[in-house]
């Protein structure tokens, strides 16, 4: 198995050209049947594509083994002989832990600690992690298209995008954003189809988990708590010391707030009970990780597999891209203020 360390070595190397395309790759099934159709289409130009993977630095290990699977695959195409797929994880504007530990800056609650992201609002690690690392990259080069790989079935991640024809051709835009898989009206289960007809490996995460997204995702559900606690105990103890460091800067809110008089109700992981039906309509798991592994020991298994992560429908992640695409900006902005969040 290919150490992050080991396999990053070769991808810290500051891309030197002017790249004019860019595909924003998870490692995940859409990306990747997105990825493959467009070099088989020819629609990335050689020499000036750039294929970028945003790491949040609390992703799986087969994630990489994977990617780098995919690297070699991409680089069969000819003129794609040297290209790489891009890491980004300079975090030069905040780590995890400043963001986690720091203090809401407006809103209701400003002055109180952050603690985990919330789970009914955009993800502030979305933003720091994925969103300002792609703009950061899109204000180095003349970018004139970003391709996204949402499936067509995904209506509600691609809602402000509009049907253009361009020639001959109907291309689903949203300012310098593409949406191919929409494009080829391909839904996610063509896309996994798509990989099969191709003969490109699934991504082993998937034999797994339903979606892809931090291990200590707190928007993920029991069933892939369960697969973390099973196959990765090392991270479910993150994830049990995650919780932990939240609860305790949530009671330091709360003594503070009763110093400042204007107490608000302790909430240790959650922070809302009336947001406890939309939590169950989100699948999150919002109990105590330390009993739900008790459970666990004890031979409790949940039945059904619930998605994990950004890609499950974390409205961060659709803002982003559309925050990158075409400076919707204002929008989040006003999300932002209408969920109380930073
Ligand atoms: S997987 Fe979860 S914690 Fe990670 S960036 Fe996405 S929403 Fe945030």
């Amino acid at each position: 198995m290919i150490q992050r360390d080991e396999f990053h070595a070769g991808w810290k190397e500051e891309p030197t050209e002017e790249y004019t395309h860019f595909v924003s790759y998870s490692g995940g099934k859409d990306s990747t049947a997105m990825l493959i159709r467009l070099l088989e289409e020819k629609r990335l130009p050689i020499g000036k594509t750039l294929i970028v993977f945003a790491d949040t630095q609390y992703e799986f290990k087969e994630l990489y083994e994977y990617i780098h699977t995919i690297e070699k695959h991409i680089q069969t195409y000819p003129g794609f002989e040297t290209q790489k797929i891009i890491i980004l994880e300079e975090y030069d504007i905040a780590t995890w832990d400043q963001w986690f530990y720091g203090r809401l800056t407006r809103g209701k609650k400003k002055g109180m600690y952050r603690g985990m992201p919330k789970l009914t609002t955009p993800c502030y690690w979305t933003r720091e992690a994925k969103v300002k690392q792609l703009f950061k990259l899109r204000e180095q080069y003349p970018i004139e298209e970003v391709f996204i790989g949402i499936a067509v079935d995904e209506e509600t991640r691609y809602a402000s995008a509009t049907i253009v024809k361009e020639g001959e051709e109907f291309k689903v835009k949203d300012g310098n954003l593409r949406y191919p898989l929409v494009e080829w009206n391909m839904t996610e289960k063509q896309c996994v189809t798509y990989l099969q007809q191709m003969r490109i490996p699934s991504n082993p995460l998937y034999l797994n988990y339903r979606r892809i997204g931090c291990y200590h995702c707190p928007k993920q559900g029991v069933s892939s708590l369960f697969t973390t606690w099973k196959l990765y105990p090392e991270k479910y103890a993150e994830i049990v010391h995650w919780q932990k460091e939240h609860r305790k800067l949530m009671y330091l809110n709360m003594f503070e707030e009763v110093i400042l008089c204007h107490y608000i109700p302790l909430t240790p992981y959650v922070h809302n009970d009336h947001f406890k039906e939309h939590f169950a309509s989100l699948r999150c798991y919002n109990g105590d990780v330390e009993e739900l592994q008790q459970k666990f020991e004890t031979g409790y298994i949940p039945r059904n597999k619930t998605a994990v992560g950004c890609w499950s429908g974390c409205i961060g992640v659709k803002q982003a891209y559309q925050e990158l695409g075409c400076g919707l900006q204002m929008e989040y902005e006003r999300q932002s203020e209408l969920f109380d969040f930073d």
